[in-house]
């Protein structure tokens, strides 16, 4: 008798997870060998596909290297080295000249990965084999040897007792009747007719998918966050422009960009860092949000949590900015009344903190504006406020995370406190009308002030921007398409003025979580096969269809018959909407998220297999 286990997926979560099958093995090992089976369809075993190791050095990481591990917080033998605990420590270990609070490179991140999965391999426990497929997953089958067996893209079949997908980001296909099917139908035809008229649909990996962009051709990016970041890099330092002495020197190849959102500002900067822990709630507590889901069972993500986050989100900014007797008088105020009384009499009107203004930071100028007049007479005027507004924003980030008062609310609560968050969002603890609340409105908040480029990339963006390589779309853009022309045009009722046109179109946006639309054929397969099912929240607030796959609390997938695989697992991305904010690295020192659900995955799969072996001695 043999065991079979196979991972399907190798970039950090893969290699998150082999670690943990072998740590696991090491304490509690089986009595007959165990197979591991890795199967990655990239051939970057460690990295994957996002990290990988081939991508040019300018695509950075938005974490910091010393908050990137492969390892768990008790994998003492994997620690016991600086140059394996964390991703900083491994580049210095190699001779990299970098900071402790500096950007890694996405690439130098699929190094460590490699390494670290390398090294695993290299200290499996006795009756542990390791087998790399190179190979794509196309279909999970009932099996003649195990339970299962993995059908590769190659022809060839793998033995599974356990599975988990670990497949992480998803491509989409182009929905029928959608603006991507209508913008791929018209470049398609006019590419007939002659015209270099394109719409990518997923832009990674950049270089190759932009190729087809010429010197001076006009670009509409839909996206101002961390993937229209990849692509403004590519179209400059990737062409060989070079950012020097705080300017841009153009190499003459590049075309010019507009950059495309509904809200028409781009992703705050992260700020840099100054915390060595992770900041403690005073307000949003482990004990305070778990008493909520005791008393309430479904928690109204809107109604119970919001104010806990804004409270917090106050008393950090107040403490930050004016000191911890403040912060305690804003924290002991009996009612909100009293708490507004105490801001009004003490903080300046344009220094307080307001999470509606973050939300929206049009506010002032759309209460100012008539209903369906333009907020800017101009693009220039546009252009200008998004200038000054990129260069305050800048300013907030160069004070880091401890001394910016905006920046440590945000970094502070946003960041650090998403693991009290998600004692009560997963695993459908949220009603479901206040589940769309999280997904739609402040997923969209938390990812534009929480989750953005290195400073490094915003000044740079600046800079584009103060030399015209980049502009931007105005609020709530539309975007056409002019059949004479043969062009794209955009406009915004929010900015006066002419419409602009341009020859291409690139969705700038990592696809969003949509297993019924993904393109994977494994994925299709096991719908086929009636395997899986996306999740669906439904109560008495109504019902929220999510695109990620339903699992049970030990995220067994379950089917459309709504019984579970015994032995078919899933986790991180695909799975997000029952877990939430699954696209992550894992960070040293805090129990990080993923880590802890492979572990938990491992110990619940080798007790099944543990059973086995007593069914079958
Ligand atoms: C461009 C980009 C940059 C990011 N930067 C950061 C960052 O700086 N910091 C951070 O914390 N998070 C970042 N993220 C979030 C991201 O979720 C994680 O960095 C990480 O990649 C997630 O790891 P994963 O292993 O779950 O998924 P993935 O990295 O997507 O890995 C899944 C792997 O599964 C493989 N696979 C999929 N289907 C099959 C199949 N059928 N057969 C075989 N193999 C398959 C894929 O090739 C892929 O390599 C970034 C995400 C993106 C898209």
């Amino acid at each position: 008798m043999e065991h079979h286990i196979a991972v399907i997926g190798a970039g950090p979560r893969g290699t998150y997870c082999l670690r943990r099958i072998t740590l696991y093995l090491k304490k509690h090992p089986l009595k007959h060998p165990v197979n591991v089976h890795i199967i990655e369809k990239s051939g970057n075993f460690g990295g994957g596909g996002i990290h990988s190791v081939t991508q040019p050095d300018y695509l950075l990481l938005n974490t910091i290297g010393t908050q990137i591990t492969a390892f768990g917080d008790d994998d003492d033998e994997a620690r016991a080295s600086e140059a394996r605990k964390t991703l900083h420590g491994y580049l210095v270990d190699q001779g990299i000249s970098i900071g402790p609070n500096d950007y890694p490179s996405r690439a130098q991140h699929g190094r460590y990965l490699a390494d670290m999965m390398d090294w695993t391999q290299a200290h499996l426990p006795p009756g542990v084999f390791v087998h790399r497929h190179s190979a794509k997953v196309i279909d999970i089958e009932s099996g003649p040897i195990t339970d299962q067996q993995i059908v590769l893209d190659n022809g060839t079949s793998i033995p599974a007792d356990e599975i988990i997908l670990l497949t992480g980001h998803g491509k989409n296909r182009v929905v029928p009747d959608s603006g991507p099917a209508a913008w791929t139908s018209f470049s398609k035809n006019q590419q007939k007719k002659g015209d270099r008229t394109s719409y990518v649909h997923l832009v990674y990996p950049i270089d190759a998918k932009t190729r087809h962009v010429e010197p001076g051709d006009f670009v509409y990016v839909i996206g101002m966050g961390l993937t229209a970041v990849d692509v403004v890099k590519t179209f400059t330092m990737g062409r060989g422009g070079k950012f020097e002495n705080g300017g841009y020197i153009p190499s003459g190849k590049e075309p010019f960009v507009i950059l495309a959102s509904r809200l028409g500002l781009p992703y705050s900067a992260r700020a840099h860092n100054q915390k060595t822990d992770q900041y403690k709630g005073k307000i949003l507590t482990p004990e305070t949000v778990l008493k909520l889901k005791a008393q309430k069972g479904k928690v109204d993500f809107e109604k119970d949590l919001m104010p806990l986050i804004i409270l917090e989100m106050g008393y950090v900014y107040y403490t930050t900015l004016m000191g911890t007797q403040m912060g305690d008088q804003f924290l002991n105020c009996a009612s909100d009344e009293e708490r507004r009384r105490l801001i009004a009499e003490n903080v300046a009107a344009e220094e307080r903190f307001s999470w509606e203004d973050l939300e929206n930071p049009f506010r002032k100028i759309q209460s100012q504006t008539p209903p369906g007049h333009p907020w800017f007479s101009s693009m220039e005027e546009y252009t200008r406020y998004v200038i000054e507004y990129l260069r305050r924003d800048i300013k907030e980030a160069e004070k880091g995370n401890l001394t910016s008062p905006l920046k440590a609310a945000v970094d502070s609560v946003l960041r650090d406190l998403r693991d009290t968050l998600r004692l009560v969002v997963d695993r459908g603890g949220l009603t479901a009308s206040s589940h769309r609340y999280l997904d739609k409105v402040f997923n969209r908040v938390n990812n534009r002030v929480a989750v953005g480029p290195p400073v490094s990339s915003t000044r740079e963006l600046l800079i584009l921007a103060e030399m015209g390589f980049v502009s931007f779309s105005g609020p709530t853009p539309k975007l056409s398409m002019n059949e004479g022309t043969g062009e794209f045009f955009i406009e915004s009722d929010k900015v006066a003025g002419p419409v602009r046109s341009v020859q291409h179109v690139l969705n700038g946006r990592i696809h969003g979580v949509d297993n019924k639309n993904d393109s994977s054929p494994l994925i299709q397969n096991l719908f086929r096969r009636e395997m899986i099912r996306t999740f669906v929240n439904k109560d008495e607030t109504g019902v929220y269809q999510l695109g990620g796959l339903d699992v049970t609390d030990d995220f067994n997938l379950i089917g459309s018959n709504d019984r579970p695989q015994p032995h078919v697992c899933a986790l991180g991305i695909p799975v997000e909407g029952k877990f939430w904010f699954n696209a992550a690295d894992a960070r040293p020192d805090v129990n990080s998220n993923s880590i802890a659900q492979l572990s938990r995955w491992v110990e619940k799969a080798v007790s099944r297999l543990k059973t086995k072996e007593s069914a079958k001695p």
